[in-house]
């Protein structure tokens, strides 16, 4: 048993006192108490204790585009074929440092859980590696150095438009068939579920655009229903006029006729809906992954996230390419982008902008998570409540003025992963990321 106490802490829906946290030997709570006078035995957490925060959107090596795509203006679009030069260069060996730091960083900024949206599965001359799975197994290898819970999301990649077949540079990314990869996600679980039974693996269908509708349906009838399934829907315009030109409905539209709407589904962006999209979303109860720090660099357009939520969707953040890594700065951006779209504030108040952190990516990444309460993991981080942004904040309302530079200290399973800005096995983020960009 390891015992924490601190002078705040965030429980339930608000800031509790006098804070001791209980852990029992395999990393979950054992006991939560407020109101509690420190012992000399505990470990004293200093500041105010979030629980740990869920990013329930990542392409790891999207981490190698920051700050290289500002130079020539350009769109999304131009963004994405940066992207595939970038995918075509990755190995395993390249795809484990890159994202041991970047899962490093996120582990740093108090990121304890991350969705990994992974289609970088084959060769670049798209023949599978031997031994299989090498890409997938990388990445699980990653997660387990930096100690962040990884659910790792294998993605359907079939077409690169509707009724195209996929460009050279996405055909690393593809199987033959929704038959054949729905045989490979298998074969990964039960490979993963042999060597990393820490990981959780879900699915994802990369976009409309990318999986023929043939294919939506035979995942809807043939996906296992116990894991999470997630999709980027209507990120960009151009994506709904391709969708609607060839089936006469919107992309919402299409995942509902395809028995893929349920509260297993996390929609990434949710950027460009219809009413009738968002109702459907809400009703549904899927979970709506917004990523609003990718959203704005790439220029895609603000979502309805507040008439997502009002329409019953849970909403969670993600860092999507890794612009920003950054827990506090996304639910900030979030809030940001509802008050300059609608001409008011407080749009999400800052409980739910912690629950969106926290408990709202929780399907997302199909754990039981996200609350310091008995029975879950033991995952939180510490915000320094006195420093240069933080100072005279009311700590109920940190979540608006703090960022990732004042979370000291981050726990994963009642273990020490962080502090400040160091990886408690891995040193220096900025080191581990100098060598795996720069590489
Ligand atoms: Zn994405």
């Amino acid at each position: 048993m390891t015992t924490f106490w601190a002078p705040r802490a965030w429980v339930g829906d608000g800031v509790a006192t006098g804070v001791r946290l209980t852990a029992s030997a395999d990393g979950t709570l054992a006991a939560v108490e407020t109101d509690a006078t420190p012992d000399a035995a505990d470990d004293r957490l200093d500041g105010l204790v979030l629980p740990g925060t869920v990013n329930a959107h990542s392409h790891a090596f999207h981490r190698l585009l920051r700050g290289r795509t500002h130079a020539d203006g350009g769109s999304f679009w131009t963004w994405r074929e940066l992207m595939y030069r970038e995918a075509g260069r990755l190995d395993p060996d390249s795809y484990e440092r890159v994202a041991t730091a970047v899962y490093a960083e996120m582990v740093a900024a108090g990121w304890t859980s991350v969705a990994e949206f992974h289609y970088v599965h084959h060769t670049p001359d798209a023949r599978p590696y031997e031994p299989a799975h090498a890409m997938e197994r990388a990445l699980a290898r990653a997660a387990r150095a930096t100690g962040i819970r990884l659910t790792l999301l294998d993605t359907c990649y079939l077409s690169s438009g509707f009724g195209s077949p996929l460009e050279p540079a996405q055909r690393r990314f593809g199987d033959a068939d929704a038959g054949a990869w729905l045989a490979r996600l298998s074969s990964l679980r039960s490979r993963l579920a042999d060597d990393h039974p820490e990981v959780v693996v879900g699915a994802a269908i990369h976009s409309v655009r990318a999986v023929p509708v043939d294919a939506l349906e035979r995942i809807g009838a043939e996906l296992d229903s116990s894991i999470p399934l997630h999709v980027h829907l209507s990120e960009q315009p151009a994506e709904n006029a391709a969708c609607l030109a060839a089936t006469g409905l919107t992309p919402t539209a299409l995942l509902a006729r395809s028995g893929l709407l349920s509260p297993r589904l996390s929609a990434v962006h949710a950027t460009h809906l219809t009413a009738d999209d968002i109702g459907a979303l809400g009703s549904a109860g899927a979970t709506i992954v917004m990523c609003p720090t990718t959203e704005a660099d790439l220029g895609d357009g603000v979502g309805p996230a507040r008439r997502l939520a009002d329409a019953g969707a849970r909403i969670a953040l993600g860092t999507d390419q890794h612009a920003v890594v950054d827990p506090l700065l996304e639910a900030r951006a979030l809030e940001h982008g509802e008050r300059l779209a609608s001409g008011e504030r407080g749009r999400f108040s800052p409980v739910e902008l912690v629950a969106a952190l926290t408990r709202g990516g929780a399907d997302a990444v199909g754990r039981r998570i996200g609350n310091l309460e008995v029975g879950q993991p033991c995952d939180l981080l510490v915000v320094d409540e006195g420093s240069a942004r933080t100072a005279g904040s009311d700590p109920g309302q940190l979540v608006l003025t703090a960022t990732a530079h004042d979370v000291t200290r981050v726990v994963i399973g009642g273990r020490d992963r962080a502090t400040r800005g160091t990886h408690t096995d891995l040193g220096p983020v900025g080191d581990l990321l100098r060598k795996a960009v720069l590489a």
